[in-house]
């Protein structure tokens, strides 16, 4: 490890939490090292199942997505990190865009995940999938009454809607892919509509909206479903339900947590062979289960919880459309007071 990489290490040594068979900065010549924002129990398995089946070694890091990334800034090409590893395609773009992947395209990857969940380029790859779908209260709510993310934009869901803060990265992703569906007018006059039916100030998280609509604050949001699953697993009588979004129209917006291959990989071949493992159907299986997420390899069967969900149909937008359009996505929330 030289003096820049210790310097950069020493500015955000308190987000980050090294976990790995062997200490990072003694990684051999054949293994391969991964940051990742994921938390550890959601990766270890698979790279214990990697190491097992191929015999490569992964040391991995594990931190906060905006302190990993600004440390692959400033190590630059004396990064250790072959791979990148984090949620939502909004910051896999934005990882892109600053020139810290590089562009991986195997035949084995276009087979195991469809395009849309990939990066055009191929500068990442998306490895599990979430949807964001509406919740609504069994006690108040008519599933019938529910359609699309644009009808609760109407009259009829005045005071009765909860959402999550502009703030986070999948509210984000969500308001770019209704600009690319609707195009800018429209999204606007949806985004305002939605702002128009809060019952309260946007929550800080998914587990506040369904907190708030079980509290009868209000009866519909918008939640990412593992969060459903999260609080079904503690509280399986509460009265809340997933609807599946825009079935007629242009399907559930979906996203996904996926990696790349770092620009100034050592080891781009060993990361390129993880990261195809990490989309076959024994990686998926296991990723799909850890976390509640769909896998993203549509060959692999969901795990049980998540099938009795249902299925639905998914939002064809490709990803990158996420990080592409998240720039207006922003400003048209802020111009429509949406906080
Ligand atoms: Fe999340």
């Amino acid at each position: 490890m030289n003096v820049k990489t210790l310097i950069s290490s020493a500015v955000i040594f308190s987000v980050l939490t090294v976990s790995s068979v062997t200490a990072v900065q003694a990684a051999s010549d054949d293994s391969v090292t991964v940051y990742s924002s994921r938390k550890e129990h959601l990766i270890k398995p698979l790279f214990e199942a990697f190491t097992k089946d191929t015999g490569i070694k992964v040391d991995y890091l594990t931190g906060k997505g905006g302190a990993l990334i600004e440390r692959l800034k400033l190590e630059g090409d004396n990064t250790q990190a072959d791979m990148f590893m984090t949620v939502d395609a909004g910051n896999l773009w934005y990882t892109g865009s600053q020139g810290l992947f590089q562009s991986v395209q195997t035949e084995t990857l276009k087979s195991n995940i469809p395009a849309h969940l990939r990066d055009p380029n191929g500068l990442w790859t998306g490895l599990s999938v979430r949807a964001r779908t509406i919740v609504y209260s069994t006690e108040r709510v008519d599933p019938a009454d529910l359609s699309t993310y644009a009808d609760l934009s109407t009259d009829k869901w005045k005071g009765k809607l909860c959402l999550r803060t502009s703030k986070k990265i999948y509210t984000k992703s969500l308001a770019a892919s209704v600009i690319y569906n609707h195009g800018e007018d429209k999204a606007g006059d949806i985004i305002s509509g939605w702002v128009d039916n809060l019952a309260a100030t946007p929550n800080a998280k998914d587990s506040h909206v369904m907190n708030a609509i079980l509290a009868g604050q209000c009866d519909v949001g918008l939640v990412n479903t593992y969060y459903y699953g999260r609080l079904i697993a503690k509280n399986p009588n509460a009265p809340l339900k997933l609807f599946w979004a825009n079935q007629d129209t242009t399907g559930v917006h979906v996203n996904v947590s996926g990696a790349g291959v770092t620009k100034h990989a050592s080891n781009a071949a060993g990361a390129t062979k993880l990261l195809e493992y990490l989309s076959s159907a024994k990686a998926q299986a296991i990723y799909g289960s850890l976390n509640k997420e769909y896998p993203a390899n549509q060959n692999v069967a969901s795990d049980d919880v998540v099938s009795a969900w249902g299925s639905f149909k998914q939002d064809k937008m490709n990803l990158s459309q996420a990080g592409i359009l998240q720039a207006d996505a922003v400003k048209l929330m802020q111009l429509k007071g949406y906080r």
